[in-house]
């Protein structure tokens, strides 16, 4: 006998409030700006970390991003 994967009890969304998402929305902001600085500032000057490693793990990036390197 054959299983259905489509439940037969339809499901319900409840809708999720401004209010709700907001926290979610702000904290995926933040973790997008890190990893833009990261693969885009983290060099040289700028460099959080001392030496080249994370410049380095993130190099592919930063080029196919189009960030100025080198
Ligand atoms: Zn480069």
């Amino acid at each position: 006998m054959a299983h259905s994967a489509v439940p037969s009890t339809p499901v319900t969304v409840a809708p999720i409030s401004l209010s709700a998402l907001a926290p979610w929305a702000v904290f995926v902001a933040v973790l997008t700006l890190v990893l833009l600085y990261f693969v885009g500032v983290e060099q040289g000057a700028t460099a959080v970390f001392e030496g080249e490693t994370i410049h380095e793990w993130l190099h592919d990036g930063r080029h196919l991003l189009g960030f100025p390197c080198h």
